[in-house]
């Protein structure tokens, strides 16, 4: 008899509005090194999850690739339009997953599974290691316990056929979380060594952390560098575009895509970054799809390389080498434009410009030159797996 895999389902929750740090993008859409921080959360089902469905609020971006249901007016009347959505492929285990959680591992995932096909419903957590006291108006009324107490996270796993029962049994209480039904029911929830890094992102230093984090399990820093040259002709209307900006000009740039020379040159860093060769080698000059493209298309082909090595971009930095036209007034823009591309903070990009004071091709307004710089965070990972990642690009 052969064993069947379980069938995994899993269920993001990604409905809430909080924008607690001040701005007007809910906190799960925020860019977190690369994606967003719910896609980071939906990356981590990769390769786990058979099914997956993401609750969303229909007025926010909807996630790209992935199945999405509109959620309730509660978190837990979203978790039941999800698992309703969810019934139609017959899931085994389903993993309730909220979307302000990007940091989960793998194994934590593994490690849910596993316990909820014994028992039914398992969930991450962490025994309290603190000290904790009971205080009014700032008062310390009582010392409490910590024994037997702990935090808990998100995944939560559990049998599907058994939370979609509880959901609609007690869809008019309110609860905090998942496993609370089960509790209300009278049935054991088992609990899984929670992932200490598996940080909720709730204010504005948590997204610093989660960066950090993040940072900290890619300690292959790599910098790579791409260098770019257009030929100038006269305009005739067509926009001269330069690291994603349409700039008014008397004069555009030749090429065979819109010839954004900053773009090409960054794309070339970050290629170099992952030894993948150059941008020609991905974007043929003579391929008729690229006739006229938006360079951001190779810009996000290059970021996404990346991305599938597990890697981060740390930091890049363009220079634009030129007499005209004046970069300075357009230099914010590149800035958000790029930021936007990569989903990244602008922070974490320079664009700089400088003439060659007259001289050469540059100086002579024949064309404009691009150098770039970037600098990745990679895995570490084993020296037979790179040899066969730098052979792909070999040929
Ligand atoms: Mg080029």
């Amino acid at each position: 008899m052969t064993s069947t895999r379980k069938k995994i389902a899993a269920l993001i929750v990604a409905g809430g509005s909080g924008t607690r740090f001040g701005g007007d993008v809910p906190k799960q859409y925020l860019p977190l090194l690369g994606k967003s921080v719910l896609q980071w959360g939906i990356d981590a089902f990769d390769g786990i999850a058979d099914d997956v469905v993401v609750v969303t609020n229909p007025d926010h971006p909807q996630p790209e690739n992935v199945r999405s249901v509109a959620g309730g007016a509660t978190r837990q009347q979203s978790v039941q339009k999800g698992l309703a959505a969810l019934r139609a492929s017959k899931p085994d285990i389903v993993l309730i997953h909220d979307a302000a959680r990007p940091l989960l591992a793998r194994e934590l995932i593994e490690n849910l599974v596993a316990a909820a096909e014994k028992s039914g419903a398992a969930i991450p957590a962490l025994p309290v290691t603190d000290t904790i006291k009971r205080a009014q108006n700032n008062i310390i009324s009582k010392t409490e316990s910590r024994e037997n107490l702990f935090t808990v996270q998100t995944p939560q796993a559990f049998d599907f056929a058994l939370i979609d029962k509880l959901h609609e049994k007690y869809k008019d209480k309110s609860f905090t979380d998942d496993a609370a039904l089960c509790e209300a029911e009278g049935r054991d929830v088992t609990l899984v060594a929670g992932q200490p890094d598996n940080i909720k992102i709730t204010h504005g230093q948590d997204l610093a952390r989660a960066e950090s984090l993040l940072s900290a399990r890619n300690g292959d820093v790599r910098t790579g560098q791409g260098y770019d040259v257009h030929k100038l002709m006269p305009a005739n209307g067509k926009k001269l575009m330069l690291c994603g900006v349409a700039i008014p000009h008397d004069f555009t740039l030749e090429g065979h895509s819109d010839a954004d020379a900053g773009l090409h040159a960054l794309t070339d860093a970050l290629l170099a970054t992952i030894g993948a060769g150059d941008i020609g080698q991905h974007f043929s000059p003579s391929d008729p799809r690229w006739k006229n493209a938006d360079s951001a298309v190779f810009l996000r082909h290059a970021a996404n390389l990346v991305m599938e090595r597990g890697g981060i971009i740390a930091h890049v930095d363009v220079t634009i080498i030129c007499e005209a036209p004046k970069i300075a007034p357009h230099r914010a823009t590149m800035q958000e434009r790029i930021a936007d591309i990569l989903q990244l903070p602008p922070a974490r990009i320079s664009v700089k410009a400088t003439t060659t004071e007259g001289l050469g091709f540059t100086g002579r307004r024949e064309g404009i030159a691009t150098q770039a710089v970037a600098t990745v965070r990679l895995p570490f990972i084993s020296a037979t797996t790179q040899k066969n990642e730098e052979l792909k690009w070999a040929s």
